[in-house]
């Protein structure tokens, strides 16, 4: 069985950047490991009156080029090793879109399925108890991951300002409108996604506005893909969706809004009318010509690569694909809008939403679609150009512009 812990992935695919560029010894094992990280016990009363004892976590990957910031993931098999993997490819991510910020992450081991508004409001707050010391707008920045949402960031902010006795909006990004949230976080990182979609169609020259497209994971990424794909791209057609009970399929097409309505009356969407059911395995495997990882880790494995018909996959989910799964993927032609990249947007905007909470000053929705286009588009081109250079797969080429970002800042402040 291939090495499947996201960690170990995350260091396999940095020590062949790292060979690539020549890095030093130092800098090499600098960027393997994560600089600082937190375990939490968090005792938390539930509503039948009995204590639960939560294991959290808080990882500060790297902050040579700027305060670090990633998001809050609450799963069941939350581990150190996958928030310590998230955390690195923040630490890539932020580098690519050129933004002045480091790489975190944080986690808890927890099923929000089964718990009760008040059971996560009182976990946010007993988190944000533990972390506050190690949190600060130009320390260390959370916002939402899977199974976290604006109104856990909202009883997250009120929790750390009352700790502090001062307001602090920026210390959370990913906030309700109303407490100091941007415009367009909600759709940003699948729009994000999509405009690299547009730019990988027209450096493969096809033609976009008839694009068939599969979205795996049907939350806050995979929703707004389905929703955004044909808005922004001027046409195509979405043949399946799927989230964890399953997925459905439709070959004359599916309404994307009557998906995401279906999800939110039902809480699935199996049984969506008009469709047939799908698994999640059979719907990786679709001809379509954009595939959306947008669920979690170890999707496409050395098992099922060979198997991916899809012309462009866009990794709206942080790491979807194995590194034994990239090279079958790059030797079939299969097109990989690398997760670092592809999802982006996230975290591009949660940057913007910083800077607004900093200024006090708020951007109108159109600014921040501006910006972030600029921000996706640019970052797109830099991978692009350096994996033709290097006539590499783009996952290898955006290591390759983010690594030497990083390195290059950790050199300038001295560390190695
Ligand atoms: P979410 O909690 O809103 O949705 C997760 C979705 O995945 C749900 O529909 C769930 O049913 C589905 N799912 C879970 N396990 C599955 C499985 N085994 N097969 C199919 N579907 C499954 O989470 P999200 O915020 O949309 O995040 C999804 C992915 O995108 C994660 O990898 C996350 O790290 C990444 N991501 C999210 C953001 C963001 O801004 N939300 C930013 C960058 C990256």
């Amino acid at each position: 069985m291939a090495e499947l812990n996201p960690f170990k992935i995350a260091q396999t695919q940095l020590n062949e950047a790292a060979q690539i560029l020549g890095l030093d010894k130092a800098t090499h094992e600098l960027l393997k490991w994560p600089m600082r990280e937190y375990r939490y016990l968090l005792p938390v009363k539930m509503d039948t009156g009995e204590t639960r004892i939560f294991h959290a976590y808080r990882v500060q990957y790297n902050a040579a080029r700027g305060p670090t910031k990633g998001g809050l993931r609450w799963h069941p098999d939350e581990t150190i090793d996958t928030v310590r993997a998230l955390a690195a490819w923040m630490t890539w991510k932020t580098a690519v879109v050129n933004i002045p910020l480091g790489g975190g992450k944080g986690g808890v081991t927890c099923n929000p399925k089964e718990m009760t508004e008040s059971e996560k409001e009182r976990l946010a707050r007993a988190y944000i108890r533990a972390a506050a010391p190690v949190l600060a707008v130009d320390r260390d920045v959370p916002a939402p991951d899977v199974y976290t949402t604006p109104q856990i960031m909202a009883w997250m902010m009120d929790e750390y300002e009352t700790i502090v006795g001062h307001k602090h909006p920026g210390v959370i990004t990913g906030k309700p409108i109303p407490l100091g949230g941007s415009q367009g976080r909600g759709d940003a990182t699948a729009r994000g996604g999509v405009y690299c979609v547009r730019e990988a169609a027209r450096a493969k020259e096809m033609d976009a506005t008839k694009m068939s497209h599969a979205v795996q994971g049907f939350g806050n990424a995979g929703q707004f893909a389905a929703l955004l794909h044909c808005e922004i791209l001027g046409g195509g057609k979405l043949l399946a969706v799927s989230d964890s009970g399953g997925g459905v399929y439709s070959k004359s097409g599916i309404d994307p809004e009557k998906a995401v309505h279906h999800k939110r009356e039902t809480g699935r969407v199996a049984g969506l009318p008009g469709t047939e059911p799908i698994s999640n395995e059979d719907l990786l495997e679709l001809d379509v010509d954009v595939l959306y990882p947008a669920a979690l880790e170890n999707a496409v494995t050395a098992d099922n690569a060979a198997n991916i018909k899809a012309r462009i996959m866009c990794e709206l989910a942080n790491g979807p694909t194995t590194p034994e799964a990239d090279k079958i993927l790059f030797e079939n032609g299969v097109f990989v809008l690398p997760d670092f990249l592809a999802n982006a947007g996230g975290v591009t905007v949660s940057y913007f939403e910083q800077v607004q909470n900093t200024a006090n000053y708020y951007w109108p929705l159109e600014d921040i679609h501006v910006q972030l286009d600029r921000r996706m588009t640019t970052a797109f081109h830099d991978v692009h150009t350096m994996s033709t250079k290097e006539k590499c797969h783009m996952r290898l080429a955006a290591y390759l512009v983010s690594v030497s970002r990083v390195a290059e800042a950790c050199k300038l402040r001295g560390w190695c």
